[in-house]
């Protein structure tokens, strides 16, 4: 299996795969860059078709995140890990903490966080063996509640400043009362973003594939439950993705009937050409990577004590952000997604060159096997 060669390797500093005999772990450690500092990023615990799928998987998750990082502002790199089996039915004790020694032999060059398949008890169970995992301590909110490690409401968050940063720009609207915006997907951040719309005066359509989330969306904040299939082609002001990546394709772009689409969900566009098709017909995008920032930016605030009230700012600037993306898309006539891209390189690239040193050490857990491009 080719790995160096693989679109979504550009200029990993490593990868590393962990093989636990006795707790039947299998998994990938992906490190893309440190320039700005150590990887942080959630291990995802999927049952991939293939080997080949999971190392693609974490590759490109893995570069995601150090643009994320990037362009939020923060001295974290970006890093990824995925653990290969079925989360329903594959998870124990031993498992997550081999993986929790897997991390720990990268010495704090990768911090693992929560993401699709994972829970925070997952990760306390990591957290016995290492200390480098985030999003584990319960902290103290603003308004005195204990709260775990989840970070979705911070990213919900991110997305609603977002949204109105969006209409401001495209709409000339400061206010949200009477948008109409679409939801796909009302699980954790979908349905905390529906909150922060429904105080704000707008109303909702939403789509799910489960009936729970859409009865608690129709009966807690009147929201008009749509059809999956159709969600993308209602009329509306904002088209928020909220579920899995990929709703922005071939056949979506032609039935989109929305100025904006701003969600939370990762790699919205299905190819990089939707970037385009976008621009030409007129829709605003705000990028996923860019306005989902909101929780890998508490995660870092939390895990350094940086505080509730300071976090929260933070994740408000992610409005100022997309601003200066729209404007500068605007000035460059280019498309919002690649001014993103843009930007971030040019905080973790400054000399458009990776700047971390040679390192090449890879461990892995039990029978290691390694691979590193010593950047
Ligand atoms: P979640 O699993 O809680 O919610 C996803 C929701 O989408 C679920 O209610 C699910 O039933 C629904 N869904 C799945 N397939 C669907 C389909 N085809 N059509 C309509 N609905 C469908 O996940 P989440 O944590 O809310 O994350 C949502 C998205 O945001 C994901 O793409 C995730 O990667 C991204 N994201 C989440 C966070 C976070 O803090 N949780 C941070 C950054 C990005």
């Amino acid at each position: 299996m080719a790995v160096f060669s693989l679109a979504d390797f550009d200029g990993h500093e490593k990868v590393v795969f962990g093989n636990d005999l006795e707790s039947g772990l299998k998994s990938i450690i992906a490190v893309h860059n440190t320039n700005l500092g150590p990887a942080l990023g959630g291990c995802r615990m999927y049952p991939y078709f293939s080997e080949e799928d999971a190392v693609k998987d974490v590759l490109r998750l893995s570069r995601g995140m150090t643009y994320k990082s990037a362009l939020a502002g923060l001295p974290m790199g970006g890093g990824k890990s995925v653990i290969i089996g079925n989360p329903a039915t594959g998870k124990s004790e031993a498992l997550f903490r081999a993986m929790g020694r897997f991390v720990n032999s990268l010495s704090g060059q990768y911090v693992m966080a929560q993401d699709s398949g994972t829970s925070v008890a997952d990760l306390q169970a990591a957290a016995k063996e290492t200390s480098y995992v985030a999003g584990v301590e319960e902290t103290v909110d603003d308004q005195g509640n204990i709260r775990d490690g989840n970070p979705s409401p911070a990213t919900a968050f991110g997305v609603f400043v977002s949204i109105q940063a969006a209409v401001r720009h495209q709409l000339g609207r400061a206010s949200m009362r009477g948008l109409k915006v679409a939801i796909q997907g009302v699980g954790k951040v979908g349905f905390a973003l529906a909150q922060h719309l429904h105080g704000a005066g707008a109303h909702l359509l939403v789509s799910d594939v489960n009936e729970k989330n859409l009865i608690q969306a129709r009966d807690r904040l009147q929201a008009t439950v749509v059809d999956n299939d159709t969600i993308c082609k209602v009329e509306a002001d904002v088209f928020a993705p909220c579920a899995m990546g990929g709703a922005i394709n071939d056949i979506s772009i032609n039935q989109l009937r929305t100025s904006i689409v701003a969600g939370a969900a990762n790699n919205q566009l299905a190819t990089p050409q939707m970037a385009d098709a976008l621009r030409e017909r007129g829709i605003l995008y705000a990028p996923d990577y860019v306005i989902n920032a909101g929780g890998i930016i508490h995660i870092h605030y939390m895990r350094n004590q940086l505080g509730w009230e300071a976090s929260t700012q933070h994740v408000r600037r992610i409005g100022d952000t997309l601003q200066e993306i729209f404007a500068r898309a605007d000035a460059e006539n280019s498309t919002t997604a690649a001014v993103a891209d843009l930007m971030a390189e040019e905080r973790f690239m400054p000399n458009g060159v990776f700047l971390a040193s040679d390192e090449t050490i890879g461990v892995g857990v039990g029978a290691p096997q390694l691979m590193s491009n010593g950047r």
